[in-house]
């Protein structure tokens, strides 16, 4: 499911204010938070009257070839890999390099979610990978294209128009403030409506395991290791076994399913010291997962030395675990992929989840009532 997200954004189609600057072309890296904020970005840009054009997925070859040279010292690859975007983005053809900081993240939780920060490595990424095109010449204003990188606090979305205009105004002629009010509007109306049909996309596949009693699997990780180049296609390689591949940040949150297994939006019952939006949303999938009876197995992936996962690794366990539900882990994701050994572990996991799934199933079923009948609707044909 995931590997879809992208193309079906890009399809979205222009919606109102401007044709006139359709001339306007706004390169944006693929990396760290556009993975779960990029319908906001396509929304608002559109609305502008802008033409998005997004690098590609994470790759070894975009990273030599682009980010040789300009690639500054950090221990973490995702961080490391924006570089490698940014270089591939400056040799298209765009006016403007749009690199946001974002600062806080939209989240659906509700109840005890104190904040919802982003990494501070990762709202850092662009002022750092940045300087890595200054070190010897300024290599954005000899191709011509203006570096745009506004703080973005999701969180707060009153200040959003103030940041964005003031980022915006000097690269885009005869911009006004009320039209950035309105394409932030416009930019979380797509990221909602993207959100809604992966939830509803979630609730098919859901619905057609327990058509067929068939096991499912859910990812926790961060939504960038939905890049292939990130999270390495572990989750494909599942796929490949016939497990069909559930991602925590779009489960179905209808309160009908909330409400038959027990949980809420809330995770203080579980973990107090909620700061991060991807950490909170990890932690209230692992409440998800254990619940719904044809999650057999979880796949949890993390990048080498990430920080804000390391204090999760034990609670989400516990709590996966707490069910009889299977737990497993990729943790220390960099740029190498050791496509055999993923293989081989796909390959044991795979025999413990066709030898336990069906006994996981029946259990958890027997702590739930009756299955509600909205479960029990057909599967439409596009599941
Ligand atoms: S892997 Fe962890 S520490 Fe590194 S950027 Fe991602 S969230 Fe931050």
């Amino acid at each position: 499911m995931s590997f879809l997200t992208f193309p079906k954004l890009l399809k979205r189609k222009p919606s109102s204010q401007e044709e006139s600057k359709k001339s306007i072309k706004v390169g944006i890296p693929k990396f760290l938070n556009i993975w779960g904020t990029a319908p906001f970005w396509v929304g608002f840009f559109e609305s502008l009257g802008l033409r998005v054009v997004f690098s590609s997925d994470t790759s070894e070859e975009q990273y030599r070839t682009y980010g040789k040279g300009r690639i500054t010292m950090d221990s973490c690859f995702p961080v490391k890999a924006l570089a490698g975007h940014i270089g591939e983005l400056l040799q298209k053809d765009i006016n403007i390099l749009f690199v946001p900081m974002i600062y806080s993240l939209p989240s659906f939780l509700k109840g005890h979610v104190l904040d919802t920060l982003c990494c501070t490595r990762v709202m850092m990424a662009p002022e750092n990978i940045k300087a890595g095109f200054l070190k010897e010449r300024d290599e954005f204003k000899e191709r011509g294209i203006k570096y745009v990188s506004p703080f973005v606090p999701f969180a707060e979305p009153e200040l959003l128009p103030k940041y964005l205009y003031e980022a915006l105004k000097d690269a885009v002629d005869g911009l006004t403030y009320n039209q950035v009010v309105q394409a932030v509007k416009e930019g979380f109306e797509a990221l909602e409506e993207f959100e809604r049909s992966m939830r509803s996309k979630s609730l098919e596949i859901m619905r057609w395991c327990v058509a067929n009693n068939r096991p499912a699997l859910l990812v926790l990780a961060r939504p960038y290791h939905m890049d292939p180049g990130i999270g390495h296609e572990i989750d494909a390689e599942f796929q490949l076994y016939g497990y069909p591949i559930l991602w925590y940040n779009y489960l179905p949150i209808d309160d009908w399913l909330l409400d038959w297994l027990g949980i809420s939006l809330d995770i203080s019952d579980v973990w107090t010291s909620s700061y991060s939006s991807n950490t909170n949303e990890i932690i209230w999938g692992a409440k998800f997962a254990s619940k719904f009876p044809w999650i057999t197995g979880v796949i949890r992936l993390s990048s080498y030395e990430c920080g804000m996962d390391q204090p999760t690794f034990t609670p989400v366990q516990k709590i996966v675990e707490s069910s009889g539900t299977l737990f497993f882990k990729f943790g220390e994701l960099d740029e190498t992929k050791p496509a055999g050994s993923v293989k081989i572990r796909v390959e044991t996991i795979v025999y413990y989840l066709e030898k336990y799934s069906q006994e996981i199933i029946k259990k958890k079923l027997s702590r739930l009532g009756d299955i509600p009948k909205k479960l029990l609707e057909p599967v439409s044909q596009s599941a």
